[in-house]
């Protein structure tokens, strides 16, 4: 398979080139539903593996640092237009390696370290970049955490009125990677204003949701926008940082010269074809479609008599609840990966277990809804789902066999963009 797709690759290193070729086959074969991933197009990976990658470009188009820019200036400015209309935004950087470097490059723009910044909690569902003790955001800064209630898993926006007016943090993070619900951007907008805060929303997991307008916008609420462009924007792994005219050249000097040196330029490309194919009417679909394909696999999972973070879904991401089932969030995990079901073990609210070996499994739709599935098709997910977590508790690697027999068989009738045929 590899012989024609990378003919360089396999002759110069048949070793990695078999590594490649493995992935591949692994891509195609298996039910994908980490809800951080995805499967970029054809189009986006041609474009992230040319030769752009020879070409230094410190600064910004129209001001670098290197000569011979004639093209990358015309390719860095298309992906700033692009982000600009797509998201409705006064600025936009495209510069950030990914999502960790580019809130690293906000709180380098408007905090000194000490500061107190605010975010949500990472066993709660934010992100380790939000001033969580073991980032480097938490250590060199002043990290004061937000939750969610333990009755209904929702955000307590009264709990984090009180905290924000307690601390009066620089930075408020908005945003998460393990929330199923949608995010009140107008609730926090108004709470940091009380504060006197600079909000960030890190919407990395629904960039592709509110480009394709199946979750609301923090644009008109927020500060600073900050997003990865691989996730449900469907983009290669790299990061965007967006904001009004006013917060541009701090956004900017933070990006470069404060915290990067030459930006990817062969990612750059990628992210530009990446936002046009997310301003097309298909995408729109698509994002409409990742949601109703996870409520419809919420509801299944339900029936299923499984335990869910705040008993559902608005967005593309599930939060199981395995405090009630025999088997915990790494087991089922993993006989799960056996079964040709790639998930995520994670901690939910108030885990009584310890974050390596949690309570919790993530799932998405972003890679299965790239696929063609559809709402059909989230009872039969559900279904193995529940038959391999039944089958990780009776040690029945035979139920495992047989539902990684089945999902090989499904997902051969649905190719995934960018990959062979398997
Ligand atoms: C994924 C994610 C990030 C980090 O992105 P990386 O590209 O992995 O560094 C930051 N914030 C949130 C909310 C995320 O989900």
């Amino acid at each position: 398979m590899s012989a024609s797709r990378h003919p360089a690759l396999l002759s110069t290193d048949p070793e990695l080139a078999s590594f490649v070729a493995a992935e591949e086959v692994l891509q195609a074969q298996t039910l994908r539903l980490i809800p951080s991933e995805n499967y970029v197009s054809a189009a986006v990976l041609e474009a992230s593996g040319t030769v752009l990658q020879n070409k230094y470009s410190e600064g910004y188009p129209g001001r670098r640092y290197y000569e011979g820019q004639q093209n990358i200036d015309r390719v860095e400015a298309l992906a700033i237009e692009r982000a600009k209309g797509l998201f409705g935004v006064d600025h936009a950087n495209v510069q950030p390696y990914s999502g960790s470097p580019a809130n690293l490059a906000v709180y380098l723009a408007f905090a000194k370290p000490g500061d107190t910044v605010m975010g949500m909690a990472l066993p709660m569902g934010g992100h380790l970049t939000h001033g969580w003790g073991v980032s480097a955001t938490g250590s060199w800064f002043r990290g004061v955490q937000y939750g969610v209630r333990a009755d209904t898993g929702l955000i307590d926006y009264d709990a984090v009125r009180d905290l924000a007016l307690a601390e009066r943090p620089k930075l408020i993070f908005c945003g998460g990677t393990a929330l199923p619900r949608t995010i009140d951007f107008a609730a926090f907008a108004e709470i940091a204003r009380e504060a006197g805060s600079i909000l960030v929303a890190d919407v990395a997991h629904i960039a592709g949701l509110i480009a394709g307008g199946a979750h609301p916008s923090p644009v008109d609420h927020v500060d600073v926008v900050s997003t990865t462009t691989h996730k449900t924007l469907r983009g290669p792994r790299g990061a965007m940082l967006m904001c009004r005219e006013e917060h541009a050249k701090a956004i900017d000097k933070a990006v470069f010269p404060g915290l990067q040196g030459g930006p990817h330029n062969q990612t750059t490309a990628g992210i530009a074809v990446a936002l046009h194919e997310a301003a097309q009417p298909s995408f729109t679909a698509y994002a409409h479609q990742v949601v109703a394909n996870a409520k419809a696999l919420a509801a299944a999972l339900l029936q299923n008599g499984f335990d869910l973070v705040s008993g559902g879904t608005d967005n593309h991401l599930i939060l199981i609840d395995l405090t009630g089932k025999d088997v915990p969030g790494k087991i089922a995990a993993k006989a799960l990966d056996r079964a040709g079901i790639v998930v995520n073990y994670n901690t939910v609210p108030f885990d009584p277990r310890k974050p390596f070996d949690p309570s919790g499994v993530r799932i998405g739709t972003p890679s299965l809804t790239s696929r063609g599935l559809s709402t059909e098709h989230m009872p039969l997910v559900a279904d193995w789902i529940a038959r391999s977590v039944d089958a990780a508790a009776k040690g029945d690697e035979q139920a495992l066999a047989a539902i990684r027999a089945e999902v090989t068989d499904l997902m051969a009738a649905f190719p995934a963009p960018g990959l062979p045929l398997s």
